[in-house]
């Protein structure tokens, strides 16, 4: 329970008031550092200005949280996701990835997609993503700016990396119009301390060599990060043999993709060879065991690219390939994943799953020193998870209970940049039931569309 609420603080997404929360358990560092006891922790503004100290006698705050029967610990960083498809979430499930994309997503989206409809959709995906403990995301699809305008809006931590195909895509409708689409989201694309733009070529087969040289000159040039999907699938990987005489990793380090701004998707299905390569050129990669379960991509050793040194991250993927995105659900299945690929230490346990939908995420999107682990300097980006359930009853191992029984619904109270934007399970930042009908009235439309079948409240 919240005992004093004198300031809440909502209308200034970026955090202006002293919030202090006191008791219950902490975890600073996940994956790193065990729970202790929490005395007092105090965000000053967006920065965590103490953290599990005493508290000074007599200072005032603008609102105190009382965090007993819970654990404190910072919020999940989920590095690849493309939330306005929460709007096609269902929508022809249980197919295989080229089957699901060419046959219908493509052509869903075609029709579709629109400012609005991205606008929309991640909201709903970062509603979802809010109430379940998630406070920064990496996200890729279309017309990006309009999902940095709805981060703002809600308040979450963001990447938005506008997507580059060499084919016709909502927003470039001449395929090779990308670099038209790429210069106008960084003209539009509103910067704030919560939001920077980044660049997402789609994967090697649908983006040629020319299409990734001039989009990775164009990062480096703005400081900002690449993104692409590579090897999710053994098909992928013969077509580029037998396209390129090359694995996906050797054809983009043979044409100088591969670097430290550089963050690959999934990497499923990855050799040695390309393994070393990852590492030397200091790439990072994001871990997707959900989405690639779901659309029988197969499974990556995640554990032996953690091993190397190399920066690894977690990701729920698009809502509608996954279908939901909880990242303790996602911590959870990429620990169990790990005991089919590997076994005894070749697999991941609970520690390193933790740490990878944390302060591994952080380091992966070059913001380990913003975010993913509590630190006084940091910034106050925040998670309070209720203990007070069956399923989370009795606690041996603290690391153990949030990866293997804790879900996202456990989570209380979150905070980003400082600013408090669930509080008591509940988003503060937006009307969140307008956000529904209007995703629900969108996709009505679809169903119509596409003629198949219906059943949300419209
Ligand atoms: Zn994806």
């Amino acid at each position: 329970m919240i005992d004093q609420t004198t300031q809440p603080g909502h209308g200034n997404v970026f955090g202006n008031t002293r919030i202090a929360l006191k008791n219950g358990l902490i975890l600073t560092h996940p994956g790193a550092s065990t729970v202790q006891k929490h005395k007092f922790t105090l965000f000053d503004n967006h920065l965590l200005s103490v953290v599990n100290s005493e508290p000074d006698q007599g200072a005032e705050y603008d609102m105190v949280v009382d965090c007993s029967g819970c654990l404190i610990m910072p919020g999940f960083v989920n590095c690849h996701n493309h939330t306005p498809m929460s709007l096609l979430r269902g929508l022809c499930d249980d197919l295989p990835l080229d089957q699901w994309l060419n046959n219908y997503i493509f052509p869903a989206e075609a029709k579709f997609v629109s400012p609005d409809f991205v606008y929309t959709g991640a909201m709903l995906s970062m509603a979802e993503m809010l109430l379940s403990g998630t406070t920064t995301v990496a996200d890729g699809y279309f017309f990006m700016e309009n999902v940095a305008r709805a981060a703002i809006d809600i308040g979450m931590r963001t990447i938005a990396a506008q997507g580059v195909l060499d084919v016709v895509t909502p927003d470039a409708s001449e395929g090779k119009h990308w670099e038209k689409r790429v210069n106008e989201f960084l003209e539009n694309f509103p910067s704030t301390p919560i939001t920077q733009p980044a660049l997402f070529c789609h994967s090697p087969y649908l983006c040629s060599e020319r299409t990734y040289v001039k989009t990775q000159r164009i990062a480096s040039d703005n400081n900002m990060f690449l993104f692409s999907h590579v090897s999710e699938t053994a098909l992928e990987v013969q077509n580029c043999l037998s396209q390129n005489g090359l694995r996906p990793f050797e054809w983009l380090t043979r044409i100088g993709i591969l670097s430290a701004n550089f963050i690959a998707v999934h990497a499923v299905h990855v050799d040695d060879h390309e393994r070393e390569l990852i590492r030397r050129h200091n790439a990072g990669i994001v871990h997707c065991p959900r989405s690639n379960m779901k659309l029988s991509s197969g499974l990556g050793h995640i554990k032996k690219l953690h091993d190397m040194g190399i920066r690894v991250s977690l990701g729920t993927d698009g809502p509608s390939s996954n279908n939901n995105l909880d990242m303790l659900e996602e911590a959870r299945v990429a620990a169990l994943a790990s005991k089919v690929v590997g076994v005894g230490s070749d697999a991941m346990g609970a520690q390193t799953s933790l740490f990878l939908a944390t302060q591994g995420g952080a380091e992966v999107l070059g913001m380990e020193k913003v975010t993913g682990s509590l630190e006084v300097g940091k910034h106050a980006d925040v998670i309070v998870i209720d203990l007070d359930s069956p399923h989370l009853n009795p606690v041996y191992d603290p690391d153990s209970t949030l990866v293997y029984s804790a879900r996202g619904s456990d989570v209380r109270d979150v905070f980003v940049h400082g600013k408090q934007v669930v509080r008591d399970r509940k988003i503060t930042t937006v009307d969140l039931d307008a956000i529904m009908k209007k995703a629900n009235g969108l996709s009505c439309e679809i169903s119509r569309n596409l003629g198949v079948g219906f059943w949300g409240e419209k």
